[in-house]
């Protein structure tokens, strides 16, 4: 497994670049190659964390969820609404974070050893590699607007993943 993430999975982003492959396609080939590797994981509810970037919130709403995500008032205007919800339901940790880095900051400061991620297929891959050995079930995020504003998530593809990890 460290061979493949740490060799094989910078290898292929490198190879992408210096072929110019499209790089959504190469970051997704990987997300989907470490979903089905972590696919069978599991894990206990205290240890999971779902972390999602802010950019699912919506783009008019000003409360403050990256201070802490049950800021949010659940008006349904966005999806967080609806990760908040499955966060209470299965009593897992939810964190918005406004960057990768910052992600992984609240990754290490949480000591989670299974991370539920939702993003672009971009910060997904990048983040797989730099949290190894954490276990990352990778979520890519749909943009309807483009990227970073009032993105979107399959609600029932997380809760699949979490009753998976919990059972
Ligand atoms: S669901 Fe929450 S985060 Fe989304 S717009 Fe409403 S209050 Fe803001």
């Amino acid at each position: 497994m460290w061979l493949v993430y740490n060799i094989y999975f910078p290898l292929v982003l490198f190879t992408g670049k210096i072929l110019r492959l499209a790089p959504d396609e190469t970051e997704l080939h990987l997300v989907k190659l470490n979903n089905h590797l972590r696919g069978q994981g599991k894990g206990k509810a205290e240890k999971i964390l779902i972390l999602t970037p802010s950019c699912l919130q919506n783009k008019d709403c000003k409360n403050n969820i990256v201070e802490d995500a049950k800021n949010c008032l659940k008006c349904g205007k966005c999806k967080v609404k609806d990760l908040l919800a499955l966060s209470e339901k299965y009593k897992i940790k939810l964190v918005v974070a406004t960057g990768g880095r910052l992600a992984r900051q609240v990754l290490s400061e949480t000591k989670a050893d299974t991370v539920i991620a939702v993003a672009c297929e971009k910060e997904l891959a990048s983040g797989i590699i730099d949290t190894y050995p954490v276990v990352v079930h990778a979520v890519v995020n749909q943009r309807p607007f483009g990227p970073c504003v009032n993105t979107d998530v399959n609600i029932q593809e997380v809760e699949n993943i979490i009753q998976r990890i919990l059972k």
